[in-house]
């Protein structure tokens, strides 16, 4: 179902975007986008947007998705923090590439629907956490890649302390309603930006986040 469509939106939203990473195509060719949204929004799931899903989040725009990947430079073997699993397609493309993934979501019932999700359609290996990301998941910290998809007002301390020597974080930094998508690594245990681009993002609640 859905296949010329989704065929479309890579080529155009992907592709066309400048990300070649076979492997990020061939998620994208496969995932069906429409599962991760209501169903009276499954006819928009291949255009160009970002869409509204439950807790009045959003699932990312398609290239936003596809560019994050890529920046994460992933070799395939990584050990992968998300914040904010929101749809869980996100989660999905990082799967698809073979890196085991632990996300986690503030909102409970968005966390649950989207877990149910992930099982229905196979990502067994993304495992799933109710609370607040700007602290981290210490229990399989150090990961080799952080990505946070929503905005923050500056690095949460604890998940730089999570993420491994030489490790990248991709993190969107800024004010509410405009960000700049930090790429951070860190070296001698000290932040270093190798480079940021203008996006724009829902905003990170919690602790070292922004408060409701
Ligand atoms: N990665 C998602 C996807 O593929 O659909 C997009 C997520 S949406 C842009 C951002 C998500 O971050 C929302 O679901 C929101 O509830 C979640 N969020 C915001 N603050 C959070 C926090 N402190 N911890 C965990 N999740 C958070």
């Amino acid at each position: 179902m859905y296949e010329r469509s989704r065929a479309e939106m890579v080529e155009k939203y992907v592709i066309e975007q400048g990300v070649e990473d076979p492997r990020i195509i061939k998620a994208m060719l496969k995932i069906p986008r429409h599962e991760f949204v209501d169903q009276a929004l499954a006819h928009q799931a291949y255009k160009g947007k970002s869409l509204p899903i439950a807790g009045g989040q959003t699932i990312s725009h398609p290239t936003t998705v596809a560019w994050m990947t890529d920046l994460l430079e992933l070799g395939g073997e990584e050990r992968i923090l998300e914040i904010g699993t929101g749809s869980g397609y996100q989660a999905a493309v990082l799967a698809e590439i073979g890196v085991k993934v632990f996300s986690i979501e503030r909102l409970p019932e968005l966390a649950r629907r989207t877990q149910t999700l992930l099982e229905r359609l196979g990502y067994y290996s993304v495992g799933i956490k109710i609370g607040d990301g700007t602290v981290g998941w210490n229990a399989h910290a150090p990961y080799d890649r952080i990505i946070v998809t929503a905005a923050s007002p500056g690095v949460p301390e604890n998940l730089f302390n999570q993420l491994k020597e030489s490790g990248r974080m991709i993190i969107p930094v800024g004010e509410k309603s405009q960000q700049k998508l930090l790429i951070i690594t860190k070296e001698n245990n000290q932040v270093h930006i190798l480079g940021d681009y203008n996006r724009s993002f829902v905003p990170l609640i919690g602790k070292e986040g922004w408060t409701l």
